[in-house]
């Protein structure tokens, strides 16, 4: 099994959490969003890395990882479209008895176990894009389903591991929108909120 990457960024300081953390972008993504920032993970090249071979790729940064309780972040793309790898990746490094620390950066848009990550994760930063379905659905062109379900699977199993984005969508939601999912989420027990604001570019995905 490969992990297929558009590329991997070292030296990311508390950008996903605490430390020092290398991001691994995941090929691919399966939804449409408009004003999409990664157009490349649809249809750019890929490099594809067995287990150990990304391993040999992060581990210069070991000592990094340790020193600061950094670690590696998989985004994208959408990482959980290659979730086999990811839960197989971090055993592997804890089999070496490493104790680098792993974030998910997702959408949540895929069908997935997403239990068995829930237990080997250290934190999932979540772009939900906007809890309203009619919102979500028009900002992405994919039902609110998926996300919304995985989304309630993991509130359920480690509320304390989830810091879920709000973004600010412009000509899609208002701020009034953004507070309404904000008040659902809370509801639901999650409590690490990050509101912020998508910049309009030209890098309009065009797929
Ligand atoms: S912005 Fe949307 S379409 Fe682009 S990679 Fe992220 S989740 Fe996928």
């Amino acid at each position: 099994m490969c992990f297929e990457t558009i590329g991997i960024a070292r030296h990311r300081m508390a950008t996903d959490g605490e430390g020092v953390t290398t991001l691994v972008g995941g090929y691919g993504c399966p939804l449409d969003c408009r004003w999409c920032l990664n157009p490349q993970c649809h249809g750019g090249k890929s490099t594809g890395y067995a287990v150990e071979s990304l391993y040999d790729k992060l581990k210069c940064d070991s000592l990094y990882f340790e020193a600061t309780g950094g670690g590696v972040t998989f985004g994208g793309g959408e990482p959980l479209l290659q979730i086999g790898f990811i839960c197989d990746f971090i055993d592997y490094t804890r089999s070496l008895g490493l104790s680098w620390r792993f974030y998910i950066e997702t959408s949540l848009a895929v069908k997935c176990d997403i239990s068995a990550l829930a237990s080997r994760a250290d934190r999932f930063i979540i772009d939900v894009k906007d809890m309203n379905p009619e919102i979500y659905f028009a900002y992405t062109g994919r039902s609110a389903d998926i996300m919304r379900e995985n989304l309630m699977l993991l509130a359920h199993l480690c509320p304390e591991k989830l810091r879920v984005r709000l973004p600010l969508i412009p000509d899609f939601n208002t701020p009034e929108d953004v507070e309404r999912s904000a008040d659902e989420l809370m509801l639901l027990g999650v409590t690490d909120l990050d509101r912020f604001m998508y910049k309009k570019t030209d890098k309009i995905c065009d797929k």
